[in-house]
């Protein structure tokens, strides 16, 4: 099956499902595609931003996991999965956008504390703030900045109510990224 067909099913099957806070992962998906356009992002990273979470997507857990005390590792198995389908631009600010909120909460005051209670529990189990040691070599990723980013629109996409484009907005940014289809 195609990536983007594959996408939509993924889309399809577990979209509905809460994203923790009020917001489906559909919504939440396109939330953060639409701001990273907004903020005139380039294609690959809107793809990047709509297509972080696919790695929820992907597994059979149950969607409380966090609260059993598990971390799924989503960002790696996301990061995984694309890779097939996408290039280091759409993938590593993927892999990176767990990693960028522990380094957002030991570098930024302040960050921390306007985290959702979802986002507070999940940074615990992914490993609490980073030390310094860890900022610095986060710092050195070649995809640092898009990670930041990304991790920006994450935060902003859990607006209750949005309504923000539909479910293929993004497929001609989507397929304009693919390497292989
Ligand atoms: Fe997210």
């Amino acid at each position: 099956m195609p990536a983007l067909e594959l996408i939509h099913a993924a889309f399809a099957r577990r979209g509905h499902e809460g994203y923790g806070e009020g917001v489906s992962q559909l919504d939440h998906a396109l939330q953060c595609g639409a701001f990273a356009e907004r903020d005139g992002a380039t294609p690959a990273l809107v793809a990047a931003a709509f297509l972080h979470d696919i790695g929820h997507l992907l597994h059979d857990l149950p969607q409380d996991v966090a609260d059993s005390g598990l971390d799924t590792q989503h960002e790696s198995t996301g990061s995984a999965w694309l890779s097939q389908y996408f290039g280091p631009e759409v993938t590593e600010p993927v892999r990176l956008h767990v990693a960028a909120k522990r380094y957002l909460a030991a570098v930024e005051p302040g960050y921390f504390d306007q985290l959702s209670d979802a986002s507070k529990l999940s940074l615990k189990l992914q490993g609490g703030p980073m030390g310094g040691a860890q900022t610095k070599a986060f710092e050195a990723e070649p995809f640092f900045t898009e990670a930041v980013r990304l991790r920006r629109w994450d935060e902003e996409g859990k607006i209750v109510g949005y309504q923000g484009p539909g479910a293929a907005h993004f497929d001609a940014t989507v397929r304009a990224c693919l390497k292989v289809d």
